[in-house]
């Protein structure tokens, strides 16, 4: 059988079948508005009659040098032969004429992207059989002139102001103040005019044939597929150009028939809000193009009820009938044809984020869906747009348009901020205590800058990628930032920024987008949003954990857990626990212990420690800061009451506590230049200290456990505090879980030195304090020879967490520092790399890695508690691998838990055992 190109609207079941039944592929086929059609028409809906010419004969055609494949034709011809007994109406017959439209429609939809054409069938003949028929020919010759315009400007290709100048001319002419104010006289004579326009531009005349008409559109909108706007939209949404277009050829119907015509779009609820009920604008008198054209006003869609109560009523049916069909919020397209309604369009609707969560969540209700087909409706980026103030989409396009645009860079954290601009992290402090709203600007930012980062609204920095210092405090601190704005120069004397030619002078204004990237020149305004006020998305998140939690959602070898993810979080704070635990977080799954150390009241003593010449002058140095540490971790034990916290032992080289070793330098032959001696021989000996602990390599020098063992009166003071504090809150009452997590382990050997050490701390302070307290001690697995060789490592950790930011950093052999800056974003943009694997785990070798390491892992210690908190425990694809490979939670920074809920729920939902 010869291959089938055309299919009538009746004839789904049969497209259907050719791809195999898959409503997928039946969209690809029939594109999205001739399937729905054709949907529509199964379920017995009043759609006009029509046919579909498939997306398979588009790509024919273009790849055919633009002719239309063998058969297609005919196949067009004998559909429309269909067409005219359902319509009972015939193409070309001057007494009772068939008119169609010829409309574009892919497989996604691409608004206003591709062309369409009106009134086809209209000719010199046929026109005034219309006009008899309908006894209306003003109506008759409105519907000609604008086939001509149309057909002209699409098909024709003639630029439409020729049109347009012609329309205005006549309506001056007549003295009429909009086009309905027109007589058939004078838009027969504007029809006259536009011929002559066609013939001018063209050298022959208005196609007076109505078959040349419709071949002559349907070939149109196969090329419109190739057309400029088309394919740069498909660049921006990512739609594979091979797609192709269909063409529908739908029976017209007619809005402009008079008071009891009309035309209108629809949705069925609120796309902005997801409010239930319909929501849209329509005209009486008019075609489609009028109502989006904005000439004339469009009423309410429920003022209908007033001026069409029958047709109104068969719609409000049609809306409810689509929503049980589609079990999703309808974009519909009608029209009323003296008081008749027909449907010209389904899909599902575009809506914002907040309506995605409410129609989910009001699905549920309405028993439309199920709780896990709303858990996959709603994306993780969507529930993040809500956590954070978002500019108002409106005013940064005008801001874009205005050349306000700065600068952009990777998006590091979401959210968006307005404030004045800083260039150091003190003034950024002094000026928010003022009471200004700051936005602090730097090359890059230090554990010194923090303070500044605190008092920010948001954080824009010319270097750095996505686990930079700067990306991860300000996820932690849920502050909106942009890293690695690279075409930003900071001049530090003119107190000025340089970016794409654009000038900012210190305390001038900006706005940072973290979610896209992009920073602006002024105030663009903002729409604020709060967790716990958002009713619907905690509903979602609920329903997220208990999917989550369910027994079995995952298989496994014995040892491993069979429910799904929990959702942990990084905080360093008691402020910051009580955040996470307010966003869901079900336990704490890294403090880092250090941040404490930079609190500016703490640091000298730090230094001091750091300075120490003998052990007792340490000690000294220690039990100062003992109580200050046992007062941190009081708070977040505290807070977390009842649920796990992990607080890791100090990390960093301690370089990273004393001053800058080149602007110490300066300082002291300064010093010693001018002959000041007051105060040198304090600066001499920290500059020799400095000096000392100068390493090559200090992300891979004396650190993490490496420091523990060399100087282990730090950790000893550590566990000390932490456990003090841990049987202090319990005798208030509150019920502590802490576990004790070692970073940077490399060998075992490591482990067996250190950890027995700390143990014997924990037993004596609970002795002391007459409590026992349920504890754990583990550790990170951040190195490579720790992934391959957990079996041993798990005879002492009773848990695991991966820092997959030094884990990446030391897979790859990149600096998680430098990488982005220097040559990593550039392996993305050439596809050397899929994307930044300090964003999402690399499968194929870290997460290559992490499955190893837990298998061993849970070999040697069946039912290890296995964890992850580097920045991949918030990114939703890292945490479908850690679904995968069989971690207890996620651990993530406490802005990001409620997406990594969503992300957990889903990936237990696409993952689930096959019963
Ligand atoms: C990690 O390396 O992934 C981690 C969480 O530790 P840090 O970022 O503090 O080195
Ligand atoms: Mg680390």
């Amino acid at each position: 059988m010869a291959k089938k190109w055309v299919y009538l609207f009746g004839e789904l079941d049969q497209a259907q079948k050719y791809v195999g039944g898959d409503w997928q592929n039946a969209l690809g086929l029939l594109g999205g508005k001739g399937a729905n059609l054709a949907e529509m028409t199964r379920i017995g809906l009043p759609v006009p009659p029509g046919l579909t010419v498939t997306s398979e004969a588009c790509n024919a055609y273009l790849a055919n040098g633009n002719k239309f494949p063998e058969g297609m034709w005919d196949q067009e011809l004998e559909a429309l032969h269909t067409i005219e007994g359902l319509a009972g109406k015939k193409f070309g017959d001057s007494a009772n004429p068939l008119l169609v439209s010829c409309r574009s429609g892919a497989k996604f939809s691409m608004p206003g992207m591709m062309d369409t054409v009106l009134n086809i069938g209209l000719t010199d003949a046929t026109v005034e059989g219309l006009a008899k028929l309908t006894e209306n020919p003003r109506f008759a010759w409105d519907a000609y002139r604008r086939l001509i315009q149309g057909f002209g400007a699409v098909v024709l290709d003639i630029p439409d102001e020729a049109f347009e100048e012609a329309l205005d001319a006549a309506k001056k002419q007549a003295g009429a103040k909009e086009d309905v104010d027109l007589t058939a006289g004078q838009l027969k004579a504007l029809a006259g005019e536009y011929r002559k326009i066609v013939q001018k531009h063209k050298g022959f005349d208005f196609p007076q044939n109505p078959l040349e008409q419709l071949s002559l559109a349907t070939e149109a909108v196969f090329r419109s597929w190739n057309g400029r706007k088309a394919v740069s939209y498909r660049r921006h949404e990512e739609i594979p150009d091979n797609l192709g277009t269909a063409v529908n050829i739908v029976t017209m119907v007619f809005g402009n028939m008079g008071s009891t015509s009309g035309t209108g779009v629809a949705f069925t609820r609120n796309p902005s809000t997801g409010e239930k009920g319909v929501w849209g604008e329509y005209l009486i008198n008019a075609q489609g193009e009028d109502v989006v054209a904005g000439i004339r006003t469009p009423k309410k869609v429920a003022t209908m009820a007033d001026e069409l109560p029958e047709a109104y009523k068969q719609f409000l049916e049609i809306c409810a009938i689509l929503e049980k069909h589609y079990k999703n919020m309808q974009d519909i397209e009608f029209t009323i044809e003296r008081g008749r309604l027909w449907m010209l369009q389904t899909r599902n609707g575009k809506r914002t984020s907040a309506a995605e969560i409410k129609i989910a969540v009001d699905m549920v209700g309405e028993n439309l869906i199920d709780r896990k087909t709303a858990l996959t409706r709603v994306t993780p980026a969507q529930v993040n747009t809500l956590l954070h103030p978002q500019f108002d989409a409106n005013a940064k396009k005008a801001a874009q348009a205005a050349g306000k645009f700065l600068a952009k860079g990777v998006n590091a954290s979401p959210g968006a901020a307005v404030g004045q601009v800083y260039f150091d992290a003190d003034l950024c402090e002094a000026k928010a205590k003022e009471g200004q709203a700051v936005i602090m600007v730097r090359p890059f930012t230090k554990p010194d800058d923090v303070h500044g980062m605190i008092a920010a609204k948001g954080i824009l920095t010319s270097e750095g990628g996505a686990t930079s210092h700067a990306a991860v405090v300000a996820r932690q601190f849920g502050k909106p930032c942009v890293v690695g704005a690279s075409s930003m120069r900071i001049d530090f004397d003119a107190r000025k920024l340089t970016s794409n030619g654009v000038v900012v002078k210190e305390g001038e204004w900006i706005s940072v987008d973290g979610a896209t990237g992009e920073a602006f020149v002024g105030q663009i305004p903002t729409v604020a949003a709060k967790f716990e006020e958002q009713k619907d998305l905690v509903t979602l998140l609920q329903w997220a954990d208990g999917v989550a939690a369910e027994p079995g959602a995952r298989s496994g070898p014995a040892g491993y857990p069979s429910r799904g993810l929990m959702v942990w979080a990084n905080a360093d704070y008691p402020s910051d626990a009580r955040r996470a635990r307010n966003f869901g977080a079900q336990g704490i799954g890294l403090c880092r212990t250090e941040h404490m150390f930079f609190e500016q009241s703490r640091l000298p003593i730090v230094q001091r420690m750091i300075l120490a010449k003998t052990s007792e002058e340490r000690t000294e140095a220690l039990n100062e800061l003992l109580p200050f540490q046992r007062s941190d971790f009081d708070g977040l034990f505290e807070a977390m009451t009842g649920l796990p916290v992990i607080i890791r032992l100090i990390d960093p080289p301690l370089h990273e506590f004393l001053p800058d070793e080149e602007a110490l330098q300066e300082e002291v032959t300064t010093m010693k230049v001018l002959g000041k001696t007051e105060g040198l021989a304090e600066k001499e000996t920290v500059l020799a200290a400095v000096k000392g602990l100068h390493e090559s390599n200090p992300m891979m020098g004396l650190r993490g456990i490496r420091l523990s063992i060399v100087m282990p009166e730090i950790v000893q003071m550590q566990v000390r505090a932490l456990f003090e504090a841990a049987c202090d809150v319990a005798a208030r009452g509150f019920d502590p879980h802490p576990e004790v997590m070692i970073p940077l382990t490399g060998t075992v050997k490591e482990l067996e030195y250190i950890q027995p050490k700390l143990e014997v701390i924990a037993k004596q302070v609970m002795q002391e304090k007459g409590r026992q307290l349920d504890y754990k001690f583990g550790t990170m697995i951040e190195i490579p020879r720790a992934a391959v060789t957990a079996g041993e490592i798990a005879r002492l950790a009773v848990f695991f967490s991966f820092g997959t930011n030094d884990l990446t950093q030391m897979t790859y052999g990149y600096s998680r520092d430098d990488a982005e800056r220097n040559f990593l974003l550039k392996y993305v943009e050439e596809g050397i790399l899929p994307f930044n694997p300090f964003q999402t785990i690399d499968r194929d070798g870290v997460g290559r890695l992490m499955d190893i390491c837990i298998q061993e892992g849970r070999k040697s210690r069946p039912g290890l508690e296995v964890g992850i908190c580097g920045e991949h425990g918030g990114d939703p694809n890292s945490i479908e691998w850690c679904h995968l490979i069989g971690n207890n939670y996620v651990s993530c920074s406490p802005f990001r838990v409620p997406v990594a809920r969503l992300a957990a729920a889903q990936a237990a939902i696409k993952h689930a055992p096959k019963k």
